[in-house]
């Protein structure tokens, strides 16, 4: 989200928070009662987003898993893949692999397990504070 500076009007830096309207923080300036609103970033999704979309997309997570587990259009991600020429990589064996979203304590829980680490196939990335394990091993 983009910070206010100042107030547009008057470029005060004294201004409060006055609500919400549609979805966007409306402040009210305190040196001349004018009332603004944070400037839109517009379409334009952050690098984190962009690496971390490809990077699930590489491993064999779908479209529609992607848009779910990040929260970004699977149309936004298909134009990425476009865009960025991103080849996924031939698989050697047809399962996809199964996931799940960790917090951090339950990753701790689970690797106090030496197996759960031994798995071939088992890939961490985290994810905005939260652990994403892609396992390919899931039925084996
Ligand atoms: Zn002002």
């Amino acid at each position: 989200m983009k910070e206010v500076k100042h107030c547009p009007k008057c470029s005060s830096a004294s201004y409060v928070k006055s609500g919400i309207i549609k979805d966007r923080q409306r402040y009210r300036c305190k040196e001349c009662n004018y009332y603004f609103t944070v400037q839109k970033l517009g379409k334009r999704i952050s690098d984190y987003y962009v690496v971390k979309a490809l990077q699930l997309y590489i491993e064999g997570v779908s479209y529609r898993e992607i848009e779910r587990i990040l929260g970004i259009s699977h149309v936004s991600v298909m134009n990425w893949v476009k865009t960025y020429k991103i080849k996924r990589p031939q698989l050697q064996h047809n399962h996809k692999p199964s996931f799940e979203v960790l917090e951090h304590e339950q990753l701790l829980e689970r690797m106090k397990s030496p197996e759960y680490l031994e798995q071939k196939g088992l890939l961490i990335s985290e994810v905005e504070g939260k652990f994403f394990v892609l396992n390919w091993n899931q039925n084996q």
